[in-house]
């Protein structure tokens, strides 16, 4: 039986250049050619609510009820890496009695129904999260509740009202038909959607360009089991705390968002490209902070990211030529700039940076939304990959980063495991930047060690002054990091089909 696939996307292959597994192969130990796992989870068998099925088929209607095995896990987790590792041990997070995919005239009966039962509900749209905000309690019956069907899509000129269902490349491309774009890139293009974007205030990777998912909004509607809450469709408005104010972050816990009126741009009439390597990370930090202009995508990747990339790269003559130039100008610590631009060209040259011209910056975004793919295949090998983002002010991004990978090779030190650790600047703002660790770990104990390192690197965001996150939300993994005042305060606004989680 294959079981159900817990890894991200529809994909597991990513091309790597023989430098780069023998890279991997190096830190971690093993053999590229040796698979271990094919990301796949067999459910326990536990039967579904026959009962509480036919209630809900008169709700929603019996197309639209699931209660099989496998469709129930895979609607109970997320993406994120403690989640994944539990998974494929074979430790099961609490599997929801039932999944529903309603209609929207549907919705308001569910809730009723769900709360004179006391069912606890978990929205669930692209399952892409990285956070744990998908687990529902164990021992309370729970209804999954999925927004695939939530489809409506209204073009305007300069903004659309769109269902919160539709998922990334399904609904640019649609846009694009009609010559707009909504702006939004995140690197989970391929498997989220639109609800979840404004349920975790999700960022785009050309957020400098067109802003963060809150942004875009013009307007929210979300179902409650207390009723509907809904803006106007209007460029402002001030009539206090709005739907879209209290959507954004909401991660499932004040409602189902249905749609929301989105801004649209015209598509770029051009596209700048150019790539840097800068003589540090630290330079580079320096020549963003100072930049007049942002460009749409400007990304900064420090020392073990680029000379990963560059393992990776297929070798050229250009590659040979970058590799001594950065020798001969004696960079301490080669950090690869990536800028691309929309319609004007805002792209200046970092003092004392080598030009590498537009290849590279092309080639990151033709492989834009496939390198997810590259954690499949170490997950494949029995490597466990993860990530962890923040935001800093200008003055203390260096200390963060410095502090942070620092601490990485601390732990690695003490707890005796296999692992690496890389970093970049993304998204920038005129006050700091959000940075973006990723590591990958391969150990005898790999849950205590993963819950281990993010816990200090949690730590260590809130003791440098900066959230727990960025642009993931905080979740249920990260929750115990979030302010208790911050939490009490959302409280207020919980829906109680949506209670607390865990
Ligand atoms: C490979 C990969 C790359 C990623 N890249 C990015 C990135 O570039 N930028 C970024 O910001 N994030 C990124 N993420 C994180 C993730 O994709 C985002 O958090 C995304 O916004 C989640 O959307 P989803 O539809 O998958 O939501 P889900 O995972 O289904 O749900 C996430 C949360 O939103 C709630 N929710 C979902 N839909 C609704 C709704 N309609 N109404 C109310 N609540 C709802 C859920 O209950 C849950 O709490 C990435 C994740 C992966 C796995």
């Amino acid at each position: 039986m294959p079981g159900v696939r817990v890894l991200y996307g529809s994909k597991d292959s990513y091309e790597l250049q023989i430098p780069a597994i023998n890279e991997i192969e190096s830190i971690f130990g093993i053999k590229w050619a040796n698979k271990i796992w094919d990301g796949h989870a067999n459910p326990p068998e536990i039967p579904g609510n026959v009962e509480l099925g036919k209630k809900l088929s008169e709700i929603v209607g019996s197309d639209n009820v699931f209660l099989d095995a496998s469709i129930r896990l895979k609607h109970s987790l997320g993406m994120s890496s403690p989640e994944i590792l539990d998974v494929r041990n074979s430790n099961f997070p609490a599997i929801v009695d039932a999944v529903v995919t309603p209609d929207e005239k549907d919705i308001i009966p569910l809730l009723a129904f769900l709360e004179s039962m006391k069912i606890h509900g978990v929205i669930y749209g692209g399952g892409t999260s990285v956070n744990g905000s998908l687990q529902s309690k164990k021992n309370a019956e729970t209804v999954a509740i999925s927004t695939e069907r939530l489809r409506k899509l209204n073009i305007s000129e300069d903004y659309a009202v769109v269902g919160s269902g539709w998922k990334g490349f399904e609904l640019e491309n649609k846009l694009n038909a009609s010559g707009y774009t909504l702006g939004h890139f995140p690197e989970s293009m391929e498997g989220s959607t639109l609800g979840g974007w404004i349920a975790t205030k999700a960022a785009g990777q050309e957020s400098n360009y067109y802003g963060s998912i809150e942004d875009r909004l013009l307007a929210v509607s979300i179902m409650r089991s207390d009723g509907v809450v809904a803006d106007t469709i209007s460029p402002r408005e001030s009539a206090g705390l709005m739907a879209k104010d209290v959507a954004a972050g909401s991660e499932g816990k004040f409602g189902i968002i249905t749609e929301a009126a989105v801004k649209l741009d015209r598509l770029p009439t051009k596209r700048f490209y150019r790539t840097f390597v800068v003589e540090s990370f630290e330079a580079g930090i320096a020549f963003l902070r100072n930049m007049k202009e942002i460009p749409a995508i400007t990304r900064l990747s420090d020392g073990v990211e680029t000379e990963f990339s560059m393992k990776n790269s297929r070798d050229s003559i250009g590659l040979k030529y970058v590799r001594k130039v950065v020798r001969m100008r004696k960079f301490i610590d080669p950090s690869l700039l990536i800028t691309i631009d929309n319609n004007q060209d805002r792209i200046t040259k970092p003092p004392r940076s080598i030009s590498i011209g537009s290849s590279p910056a092309k080639i990151w975004e033709r492989d834009r939304y496939k390198r997810p793919y590259l954690g499949n295949e170490l997950w494949m090998r029995g490597i466990v990959p993860d990530t962890l983002e923040t935001s800093a002010r200008w003055e203390n991004l260096v200390e963060l980063y410095n502090s942070t990978i620092s601490l990485f090779k601390t732990l690695q030190g003490e707890r005796k495991f296999r692992g690496f650790i890389m970093s970049h600047i993304s998204h920038v703002y005129p006050q700091g930047a959000c940075i973006y660790f990723t590591f990958a770990i391969k150990s005898n104990k790999e849950p205590d060690d993963l819950i281990a390192i993010r816990d200090a690197m949690l730590s260590n965001f809130i003791r440098m002054g900066s959230p727990v996150t960025h642009h993931h939300g905080p979740g249920k993994l990260m929750r115990k990091f979030v302010d208790g005042n911050k939490l009490h305060m959302q409280s207020l606004l919980r829906d109680p089909v949506f209670s607390e989680v865990g």
